[in-house]
């Protein structure tokens, strides 16, 4: 018989995909959003004539089949720009991922011994063979601790907490070829001077901003019949015999119970478990308890300033500055502005109990404009206007010590019938757009072979087989 209608808790970009491919596939689809909007971690602000873009900046899969799926559903509205981050390390302006120019920005002591330490390691692992280049993978061994730091972990650890061994090699966004196995010394040296050259040079952004992919899902899962509320907030799923059979959500106007067959959940587990009807016992709700989120305020600065470098992320890893990341926005229309004003959008992540998080938007200028004064892109009396941007914004703060919690209210999840935690928020690790709609395609996928376990999926992509649902 197959599953005919599923709900899907959560706009984000997992719950939406999730969502496209179903209603397409004939499955009917609702998707139930806390907030006005779709779009969750990926979405465009708008405010002064300006476009903000919170949260991704870059897209960079590594399947092609993924890919040409994602630029079928823009269309047209996709650009391909050239990656431009620049990182500010002591006291100066390096480009991210590095290039031949960052030798010379690099203050020479550190260079010289990054290259050292680069040209040494090289060495010690191909005199160690094939297990010495298997160490060649990870960036510590590949790179040496300094230029490590410089490139992956300075930038990584601070913000996703996760060793740059753990990240995937398009987060890390470095490549060094390896060393030819039968060079000589010379060879070796040549590598060791050669600085490591950008995973890709290039990255893929929706020309009209990352919020335009979620509203593209939206008009498709819409065209084809699906339903999506907003400001629709769930406040229970009844899962009586340990299966789903219901959820009732409030859509601000009234109060609906709609019976489901199979709920997939892209919301945070902590908000997910008090929604059980019957709540699992007190164990696991205290295990619930003691899992962390980090949450993202954004400042925004009106500044008068001519030249606004649109294209660039600049990332401050030095952990004495609240933000991590600042960005000048995209002006909506060229035409209405003056010209000599720009936006700057300036990032914090904090720990979901953080004092900054709630405190005025005065206090919180004071805090960031010292960084951002000495790293030249604002000038105090140029600010015209200053205001902050608060949105719960939570997402998974991915410490290990995390897991013990964790792996208990997976299998809880994993336990109840027609009932699945996905995306980013289920597992409290990093993630990118890549496992994101990856992870979107194999749930839809898992439901379709449900539907009709008999014909091969009709969901194009070259993902591997969806574990049993
Ligand atoms: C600062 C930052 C930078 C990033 N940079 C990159 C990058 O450069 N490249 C990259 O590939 N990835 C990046 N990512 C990761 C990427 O943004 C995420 O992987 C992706 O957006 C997660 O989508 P999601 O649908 O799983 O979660 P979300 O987008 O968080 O969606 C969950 C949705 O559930 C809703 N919700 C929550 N509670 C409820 C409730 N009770 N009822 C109903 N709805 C609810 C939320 O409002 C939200 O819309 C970045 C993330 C952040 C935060």
């Amino acid at each position: 018989m197959g599953i005919k209608d599923v709900t899907i808790l959560g706009g984000g970009l997992c719950g939406l995909t999730t969502a496209w491919k179903l209603q397409e596939a004939g499955v009917q689809t609702r998707v139930l959003e806390a907030q006005p909007e779709v779009g969750g971690l990926a979405k465009s602000l708008f405010w002064k004539g300006f476009r903000f873009d919170v949260g991704p900046h870059l897209f960079m899969p590594r399947e092609a089949l993924l890919l040409d799926e994602i630029k079928a559903l823009m269309g047209g509205s996709y650009q391909v720009p050239v990656r431009q981050s620049r990182l500010w390390f002591k006291g100066r302006w390096i480009n991210y991922p590095l290039t031949t120019r960052s030798l010379v920005d690099i203050p020479w002591p550190i260079l010289l011994q990054a290259t050292a330490e680069f040209a040494s390691l090289q060495m010690r692992y191909r005199l160690q063979g094939e297990q010495g280049r298997e160490h060649l993978a990870q960036g510590k061994a590949r790179y040496g601790t300094l230029l490590d730091q410089l490139l992956l972990s300075e930038q990584t650890h601070p913000i996703w907490q996760e060793d740059s061994a753990f990240l995937s090699p398009s987060w890390s966004t470095q490549n060094t070829p390896l060393p030819p196995s039968n060079g000589g010394i010379a060879s070796l040296l040549r590598e060791a001077f050669r600085p490591p050259t950008p995973y890709t040079q290039s990255l893929h952004f929706p020309s009209e901003g990352i919020g335009s992919i979620a509203k593209r899902l939206q008009s498709r899962i819409l065209q084809s019949g699906g339903i999506i509320h907003t400001n629709a907030r769930v406040q229970r799923i009844l899962i009586p015999h340990g299966e789903v059979s219901a959820v009732v959500f409030d859509d601000g106007q009234r109060v609906q119970h709609v019976p489901t067959e199979y709920v997939f959940s892209t919301i945070p587990l902590p908000s997910l478990f008090p929604l059980l009807d019957p709540l699992p016992n007190h164990a696991l709700l205290e295990q619930m308890a003691r899992l962390r989120h980090r949450s993202l305020l954004m400042l925004r600065l009106i500044v008068q300033q001519e030249k606004a470098d649109t294209q660039r992320w600049f990332y401050f890893p030095a952990k004495q500055y609240p933000f991590f990341r600042a960005s000048f926005a995209q002006p909506l229309s060229s035409s209405t502005l003056p010209k000599d004003r720009a936006c700057l959008s300036v990032e914090c992540i904090f720990p979901e109990d953080h004092p900054l998080l709630r405190a005025p938007a005065e206090e919180i200028l004071q805090r960031c404009l010292p960084g951002l004064q000495e790293a030249q892109l604002v000038v105090p009396h140029q600010i015209l206007e200053a205001t902050v941007h608060r949105e719960a914004f939570a997402f998974p703060d991915p410490d290990l010590a995390q897991e013990e919690n964790l792996r208990p209210l997976q299998a809880f999840i994993t336990g109840t019938r027609r009932l699945r935690a996905i995306g980013m928020h289920s597992s409290f690790r990093s993630w990118s757009l890549e496992q994101t709609f990856r992870e979107a395609l194999r749930a839809a996928r898992a439901i379709l072979d449900e539907k009709n376990p008999r014909r091969p999926t009709k969901i194009r992509s070259a993902l591997p087989p969806p574990a049993s649902p």
